[in-house]
């Protein structure tokens, strides 16, 4: 459960969750950042892209993709986005033609785009807001 500056390595991707979040790493206030560097006890977190790490309490922090991996839980709810060109965090937003979650700012393209399809198909957006779960 509780982690440790050498779980992280420098290039993975990560979310920062303040304690009131409670580890949701779809909150608000979470951020996502990369690594820069790591020593014992702390790991370097450059959260907007400057190159400068900013000292972050490994407990504090969720992996989201090992460096040059593939991103972790791509299109899962709340995961990263599943359009292939974005790796955005979290993905709250179900597409109901492809089965994926999507983040917020894909969903609203998507929905534009699909509007008048959506509501002839399915009665309502194509991505709409949530965990879906299947009624069978
Ligand atoms: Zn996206």
């Amino acid at each position: 459960m509780s982690k440790n500056a050498s779980d992280f390595q420098t290039g993975d991707q990560v979310v920062y969750t303040p304690g009131h979040a409670n580890g949701d790493t779809g909150h608000p206030d979470a951020e996502v950042g990369f690594v820069t560097s790591t020593n014992a006890v702390t790991v370097f977190v450059d959260y907007n892209r400057q190159g400068r790490g900013k000292p972050t309490s490994p407990g504090d922090l969720t992996l989201l993709r090992r460096g040059g991996d593939a991103p972790l839980n791509k299109g899962q709810y709340n995961g990263t986005c599943y359009r292939s060109a974005c790796d955005r965090h979290p993905a709250p937003w179900y597409n109901h033609s492809t089965g994926h979650y999507y983040c917020t700012t894909c969903a609203f393209d998507i929905n534009q785009a699909n509007h008048a399809d959506a509501m002839r198909l399915f009665g309502h957006e194509l991505c709409t807001r949530g965990e879906h779960v299947e009624v069978s």
